[in-house]
């Protein structure tokens, strides 16, 4: 499917739709509980990868990631949320090769939980859908007369399963996230996430951001420990729009004025019918949807606001 570099010392495991993960190569000297994860260029929409991929995408994603890791371990003032990025003193050996330089983290290999714990501060995609249908998302009841990019009352946890590669994962209600996980982790993964969507969404606000809605892996530790994993509030994980477009936008498209791969999904939308290969991607819609990204970087991490 896609070709992946040989990396020095590390061994080429899996590859998601978006990253590359690898291990420390066989005969290391160093612990194997470790891995590297390699985000690359591509982009998905629709459970689909697409082609070409978004130039340098790769690296401001992963600089994104770091950048809230750091605000979740305390940089914000709040409480230190567990990540799974592993500190350079513990293993000295292990680097990070040059050829993937400013887009790979060296992290602690986890056991992951099936479930994407998805955070929704407003009402739009999937959740949108299913309340148009039924008055609820994931199963729980919302006022009635809410529009697509409305604000929701309060943020609400609507988990989806993780399903195997090449499945679609499909939302699942409170009660099927105790089913696959147990009742204590369940009620950890929903604390947890929406703990960090509220602490992420403040500082977003400050920036003149809206983080309409985000999704968030977590894992298990060896030493049993609840541990935020893979990216974290990027634009691939999350819907961010813009605030002022969100008051005074006339229609749903001018209000959620986004920073993430809307674009690419809209066009998609426009041109195909979801079904066999995608079309390629023209040479604008991957401009666009690059300068967004890089906009999105530099909104969030300057230090102006
Ligand atoms: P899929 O798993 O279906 O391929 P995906 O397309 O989202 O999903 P990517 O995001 O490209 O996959 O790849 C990242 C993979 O690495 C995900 O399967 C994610 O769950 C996994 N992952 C992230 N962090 C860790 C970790 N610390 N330990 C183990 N697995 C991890
Ligand atoms: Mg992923």
């Amino acid at each position: 499917m896609t070709t992946t570099p040989p990396l020095p010392g590390w061994t080429h495991v899996y590859s998601g739709k978006v990253r590359d993960l690898y291990r420390p190569a066989a005969g290391s000297e160093t612990d194997d509980g470790r891995m590297l994860v390699v985000a690359s260029d591509r982009v998905s929409a629709f459970d689909h990868v697409l082609s070409p991929g978004i130039p340098g995408k790769g690296t401001l994603l992963t600089t994104l990631s770091l950048w809230w890791f750091d605000q979740l371990a305390g940089g914000d003032g709040g409480r230190p949320i567990p990540n799974h990025l592993a500190s350079k003193a513990d293993d000295p050996q292990l680097r990070i090769p040059d050829a993937v330089a400013g887009r790979a983290m060296i992290v602690s290999s986890l056991d992951m939980l099936p479930v994407e714990c998805v955070v929704r501060g407003y009402l739009t995609g999937s959740g949108w859908a299913e309340y148009r249908a039924a008055g609820t998302v994931c199963g729980i009841p919302l006022p009635e007369g809410l529009g697509d990019g409305d604000r929701l009352p309060e943020p609400i946890f609507t988990p989806a399963y993780k399903a195997p590669m090449g499945e679609h994962d499909e939302n699942i209600s409170f009660a099927q996230t105790v089913a696959l996980v147990g009742a204590e982790r369940a009620a950890q993964l929903r604390d947890a996430s929406l703990e960090i969507y509220g602490r992420a969404s403040a500082i977003v606000e400050a920036k003149g951001l809206i983080l309409a809605d985000t999704k968030f892996e977590f894992g298990i530790d060896g030493a049993g420990i609840l541990t935020l994993a893979d990216e974290v509030l990027t634009s691939d994980s999350s819907r961010y729009w813009d605030a002022r477009a969100w008051v005074t936008g006339a229609t749903p498209a001018e209000r959620m004025a986004s920073f993430d791969k809307q674009i690419v999904r809209d066009w998609l939308t426009g041109v195909w019918d979801k079904r066999g290969t995608p079309p390629e991607l023209p040479a604008e819609i991957v401009e666009r949807t690059a300068a967004k990204y890089r906009e999105l970087l530099e909104r969030l991490t300057s230090r102006a606001g």
